[in-house]
């Protein structure tokens, strides 16, 4: 594993500096060979300047954005910020030679609140299709189907709401093109409509309004109309640009009207890929099959795909033995947009993997080996310090940040307070606010949108500290807004300072309270994970909300003080200056970790 980071640039030893700067983007990782390549210089030589700078990487060997751009500007190169597999790829369609460019079908993603219809419009929509559809196709699941409205295609994601879109997202994966919200006529605006809403504008993909039930008599299409104003989506009969149609999903009325406003945002969108290239694609879905062996449904973003292609999908190499689509058909080829499940992989792949056609199997095997070592090589996350530098840099303009809170009046105070924070470099931009503890959906969106996440007053459930944490991604609490308003300001200021980081030691579920006359009441806990420390601070969490947040008085097993108790332990629990327990109460025993101050 190589260092981190290189002070200095390479000091070149019988090589002018080259005169002109030029700008070179460097992704997140790369290889020798690769960046060798882009600098013109013979992989050995920039081995040796590696080595001059302390780092021994061989030539397949990927080095991280950091060595990379200390290395370049020895070679007359400016390095420009790693630029992400989602934008690049991007990139990549947009720098295409627009003459080889041709329309291709919206890949569409349906999200919304529980229970507003979200299945019941995918199947209603899969429906209107099969209906027309000549005999003989059996629509099977793949995770993805394409329907057809007035000769052109339209291609669904069948995995709806946006925990997926943004897992995918996060991956740099962004397979979604529209994002259709269905908002329930008769319930309104709910958390997870708010919750899509962030999501798919942080993605920066369009909106159309499903405005659903509106068979149901209690439906009230105006006030949905009023609530989405609120959330930033201003329809277009109010002068805004968000189409919103009604639909029964149920009664499958109003599908086709949302079919053709579907067309008319992809229009706008001219999304287009050229369909005579090796085909890039992203896994929606897979399964290992009995019989089949592992099947990866896979969405064709760019190029063709063509049976007897040699592929590599995340990790996985494999040759494409057969192609067969939504309604159960095989193809010889499948071009932009086309969902296919795709058989001949020696492995299986993840949702979110990326696929790339190559030239023949040795090509594979060495794609595999490079995404290996890039996974090997220490991983650059967006760090606090990247975000604060390109704020300093003038580079971005934005902080962003996901804020959650344990109730809404303390998310609208705290929005309101970073609202007003600014400096002449920049501001914070809210991509997500809620009540409600940290989950793992918000992390997602944070890795996507390189997004600070604010907790206050509340938690990180579990899973989502895990990730967290294997993303390198920041998360701080705060009880006190002041002091939240201030370090945020320090950050606009381009300053980072190291903060006490909150460790999560254990959790006690309160089984008994036991009341002692004129004396603070003890809660009898059992250590449901991880340890209480009598040196711990507790956190009291009631349904997710912080309640209190303060010293141990006393720890006891037994009548006995104790200094430990480990998980599966039974324990009383004596706060200082809080007894208000109830049963099912979560004591959660938490420290704050200094920081270090030499280094990272
Ligand atoms: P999801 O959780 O968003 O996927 O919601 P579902 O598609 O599972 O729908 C939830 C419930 O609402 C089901 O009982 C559906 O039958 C019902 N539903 C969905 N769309 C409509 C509609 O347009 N009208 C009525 N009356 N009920 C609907």
């Amino acid at each position: 594993m190589q260092r981190q980071s290189t002070s200095a640039p390479p000091r070149e030893e019988g090589r002018p500096r080259a005169a002109v700067v030029r700008d070179l983007q460097i992704p997140e990782f790369i290889t020798v060979a690769h960046l060798a390549e882009l600098v013109s210089v013979s992989p050995i030589d920039l081995m040796k300047q590696l080595m001059r700078a302390g780092i021994m990487a061989s030539i397949n060997q990927a080095i991280d954005y950091k060595t990379a751009a200390a290395i370049v500007p020895g070679y007359g190169y400016r390095p420009l910020p790693a630029v992400e597999a989602a934008r690049s790829a991007r990139v990549e369609e947009k720098a295409e030679d627009p003459s080889l460019l041709q329309e291709r079908p919206p890949v569409v993603t349906v999200l919304g609140h529980v229970d507003h219809g979200k299945t019941t419009l995918l199947d209603a929509i899969r429906k209107t299709q099969v209906a027309e559809r000549e005999a003989g196709g059996i629509t099977q699941h793949i995770g993805a189907y394409q329907t057809e409205y007035e000769g052109h295609r339209i291609t669904f994601l069948d995995t709806p709401g946006h925990e997926a879109f943004t897992a995918m997202r996060a991956r740099g994966a962004n397979a979604t093109d529209i994002a259709i919200l269905v908002v329930a006529a008769d319930d309104g605006v709910m958390p997870q409509t708010i919750e899509a809403i962030n999501h798919v504008k942080a993605a920066n993909v369009p909106i159309v309004v499903a405005l659903n039930k509106v068979d149901k008599p209690e439906a009230d299409v105006e006030r949905i109309k009023r609530q989405l104003t609120e959330h930033g989506l201003l329809v277009e009969e109010w002068g805004g640009d968000v189409v919103a149609v009604p639909v029964s999903a149920k009664a499958r009325t109003g599908i086709e009207d949302l079919l053709e406003n579907i067309l008319v945002v992809a229009e706008v969108a001219e999304l287009k890929a050229n369909p005579n290239r090796p085909a890039r694609g992203v896994v929606v879905e897979a399964k290992l099959d009995k019989s089949r062996g592992p099947v990866a449904t896979v969405l064709v973003k760019n190029g063709t795909l063509n049976v007897g292609d040699h592929i590599v999908v995340g990790n996985v190499r494999g040759r494409v033995k057969a192609l067969v689509n939504d309604a159960g058909r095989r193809l010889k080829s499948a071009p932009p947009s086309t969902p296919v499940e795709i058989l001949g992989l020696n492995d299986l792949p993840q949702a979110g993997d990326i696929l790339e056609a190559v030239a023949n199997e040795r090509e594979a095997r060495a794609l595999v080996e490079s995404r290996l070592q890039q996974q090997g090589a220490v991983r650059r996350h967006v760090s606090l310090e990247d975000v604060v530098n390109r704020i300093r840099t003038g580079e971005s303009k934005e902080l962003n940040v996901i804020l959650k809170a344990d109730v809404q009046g303390s998310v609208e105070a705290v929005r309101e307070a970073l609202g007003r924070l600014a400096t002449d470099k920049a501001q914070v931009r809210i991509v997500h606010a809620a009540s409600g503890a940290i989950t793992e959906s918000d992390v997602f969106l944070a890795v996507a949108s390189e997004a600070l996440i604010l907790g206050f007053n509340t938690t990180i459930e579990p899973s989502a500290r895990r990730v967290a944490d294997a993303e390198g991604l920041e998360v701080r609490f705060y009880n006190v807004i002041y002091t939240m308003v201030e370090e945020i300001q320090d950050l606009l200021e381009g300053m980072v300072k190291p903060v006490a980081r909150d460790v999560v030691e254990g959790h006690a579920v309160v089984r008994v309270v036991i009341s002692r006359s004129r004396q603070a009441k003890v809660a009898g806990c059992q250590v449901s994970d991880g340890r209480i420390t009598r040196g711990a601070m507790i956190r009291v969490l009631r349904k997710g909300q912080v309640l209190y947040d303060g010293p141990i008085q006393s720890l006891r097993r037994f009548q006995e003080d104790v200094r430990e108790v480990g998980t599966g332990l039974e324990c009383g629990i004596v706060l200082a200056k809080f007894d208000d327990f109830q049963e099912e109460d979560v004591l959660e025993a938490h420290r704050q970790e200094q920081p270090q101050t030499a280094g990272r």
